[in-house]
């Protein structure tokens, strides 16, 4: 495999592509020591804010606005302009420069997290992605002057996950020289007083001689005739940031306002996604470190039973876990980070990956501060349930967890299948084909000779049966994915329960193949007397990483699937029932229905006032 290669992704064929992760790169003071200042100076110019009292996360929850006075000092030091290259105006941090800062922001608060990842992390990066020249002149320097805001609407009422279908339509206008694009988009983050908006269309375009819908991408302006703000939403979290509905009323847009090629919409969409997903991972990151120390201090402060809470071991179990996860979470933010900015490597299995965890992270870590101070976790005027509510949506934007599993091991197993796919013709009559099937065992001996399965890189004797165990680990994911190829053959996509399982499995293997090489790194640099805080991180991660692998493994194995089936039994029951449908044990009477779901709200709300853009 060339150095480029996904170790994820070589990870379902049994392959260590190790020379993406060790060594683990040098932090960003070191590769980047100009840049590594001009993160610092924004880092710390937040904290002026909040001291100041300009940002109050609180107050801003509470009014559910964030206020232009955050929006203007924002503007004036640069946090607007963080992904746009400098000949634009912007600061041109790299991926690593932007998780620094777009993390400390989300980790302040959830909304100016999703106030920056919008308007740098997807709008203005889509522009610098796909734009041209003259695109980019037109738009980025306003949007790094922060004279308006962008927004990025993909999501429609009719399709959310399904991105690729989205039902807005683009028809060429009748004087030939653009588009007519009508539809409608929701939750759309600063829709209501972005300048700039990053959408996408279906338009029609020629394949093989046909003519089908494909997306486009495009640049709109709020003043563009047609279109409308219908207006915005209220929420369970991040209430502070404002997400509109916005229709496209046969807007007209002008050719030079398509973004990359027209068909080619989807992949301006998936690019600038992936490039939000390490922003996202590092701000559930930085959130999850600040919270680990708030657990902490509230721990220290509420006695109970004459002690602290901190000093019962139950406490103390689960001060370690979320320390060695949020441990793990760095770690894999470090190395996705310098990855991306390392250029030509393929990294979206990473991105997703480090979403999920990440965002899984922060959730278990507010729900257990929440725990820990108990009613006062529940009610104001304490934090705790704001960053209960606010951590919620991270597990649901930007790709919800679920479909991001689905990708990981829909494209981990796409590498054995091609390889397994004539085999698997081959074993419906193996006697007919018996060249083919011992053709393959004997391909397999010799490629499993040229396979990488056990780390060059040297550990020092504490990580060593770390790295044992990955390799023995990755040994077994290769085989769960060949057994389940073989065993699901097409259908494989459809088992989703054995998907998710592979990817959840390749996910283990690379956070703990990320937080080994980041340990070794610190052993390597500051000595193995400085590194015993991070190496106890490691080795309890590492362990219950290893067990919950196991775990997933023997639900793989012949017989473990069984209970799928009972799980997919089950559920067809509760759909023949429509719900429950079981007799009760103390009284039998019937479960009532509740009020039938909808999908549309009861009625449109207010439409709250505009704010002046540009
Ligand atoms: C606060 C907020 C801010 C947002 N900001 C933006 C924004 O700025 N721009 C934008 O374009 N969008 C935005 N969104 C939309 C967001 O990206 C979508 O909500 C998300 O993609 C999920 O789509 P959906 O809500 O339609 O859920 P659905 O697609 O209906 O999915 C619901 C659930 O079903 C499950 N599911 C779906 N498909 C499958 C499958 N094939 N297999 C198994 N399970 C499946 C998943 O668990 C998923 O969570 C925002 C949403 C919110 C709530």
């Amino acid at each position: 495999m060339s150095k480029s290669a996904s170790f994820v992704r070589g990870l379902f064929d049994g392959e260590l592509a190790e020379a993406s992760l060790f060594p683990y790169p040098a932090p960003l003071s070191e590769r980047a020591p100009e840049e590594a200042t001009t993160a610092r100076r924004l880092v710390t110019e937040l904290r002026r804010l909040v001291d100041a009292g300009i940002i109050d996360p609180a107050q801003m929850d509470q009014d559910e606005i964030i206020p232009e006075a955050v929006i203007e000092a924002f503007a004036a030091c640069g946090m607007l302009s963080l992904s746009i290259p400098r000949e634009y105006g912007g600061l041109g941090l790299s991926a690593s420069g932007y998780a620094v800062v777009a993390g400390a922001v989300s980790a302040v608060d959830a909304s100016l997290g999703v106030l920056i990842g919008v308007h740098c992390g997807l709008a203005s990066k889509a522009i610098v992605m796909f734009g041209n020249a003259e695109q980019k002149a037109r738009y980025l320097p306003m949007l790094a002057r922060g004279e308006t805001l962008g927004a990025y609407a993909l999501t429609e009422p009719e399709t959310g996950s399904d991105a690729q279908n989205i039902v807005s339509r683009a028809e060429r206008a009748p004087d030939g020289m653009g588009w007519l694009l009508t539809g409608r988009k929701h939750w759309i983050g600063n829709g209501q007083r972005a300048g700039v908006i990053v959408t996408f269309a279906q338009t029609p375009v020629e394949r093989d001689g046909k003519m089908v819908q494909r997306p486009t991408a495009f640049i709109i302006r709020p003043d563009m005739p047609g279109f409308r703000v219908h207006g915005t939403i209220r929420k369970l979290g991040i209430r502070a940031s404002t997400q509109a509905e916005l229709i496209f009323d046969g807007i007209y847009v002008p050719d030079d306002h398509v973004l990359g090629e027209v068909g080619k919409g989807f992949k301006v969409a998936v690019n600038a996604l992936n490039a939000g997903r390490l922003s996202l991972a590092a701000g559930c990151t930085e959130a999850a470190k600040l919270l680990v120390g708030e657990y902490i201090a509230y721990g220290e402060l509420r006695q109970q039973f004459g002690a602290p809470l901190a000093s019962f071991e139950v406490t103390q179990r689960k001060a370690a876990t979320l320390a060695a996860d949020t441990y793990a979470a760095d770690a894999m933010v470090g190395a996705l980070a310098a990855a991306l900015d390392g250029g030509d490597v393929d990294a979206s299995l990473e991105a997703a990956i480090a979403k999920v965890f990440a965002s899984e992270l922060i959730w278990r870590a507010s729900d257990e501060m929440v725990q820990l101070a108990g009613g006062r976790g529940f009610v104001k005027p304490w934090p705790y349930e704001r960053y209960l509510r606010d951590a919620r949506i991270n597990r649901i934007f930007e790709g919800a967890n679920e479909i991001l599993r689905l990708y990981v091991g829909l494209n981990g197993v796409q590498g054995p299948a091609a390889q397994l796919q004539e085999l698997a013709e081959a074993l419906k009559s193996p006697l007919q084909h018996w060249e083919r099937v011992a053709e393959y065992a004997s391909d397999r001996v010799k490629s499993a000779l040229g396979r990488h399965e056990k780390f060059d890189a040297r550990f020092h004797a504490r990580l060593e049966p770390h790295a044992r165990y990955i390799e023995k680990h990755t040994a077994e994911l290769a085989r769960a994915t060949e057994r389940a190829i073989m065993r699901h053959k097409k259908r494989l996509i459809e088992r989703q329960m054995v998907v998710e399982r592979l990817a959840d499995m390749a996910a283990e293997l690379y956070a703990r193949a990320v937080t080994v090489s980041r340990t070794q790194r610190l052993i390597d640099t500051q000595g193995l007397d400085a590194t015993t805080r991070e190496l106890d991180l490691c080795d309890l991660f590492c362990v219950t990483s290893g067990r919950r692998f196991r775990e997933l493994r023997i639900a793989l194995q012949e017989g473990g699937e069984t209970i799928d089936d009972r799980r997919r039994a089950i559920a067809a029951q509760l759909r023949a029932d429509q719900g429950y449908g079981t007799t009760a044990a103390l009284l039998d009477v019937p479960t009532p229905a509740r009020t039938p779901p909808s999908l549309t709200p009861p009625a449109a709300p207010e439409v709250p006032e505009l704010v002046e853009t540009q």
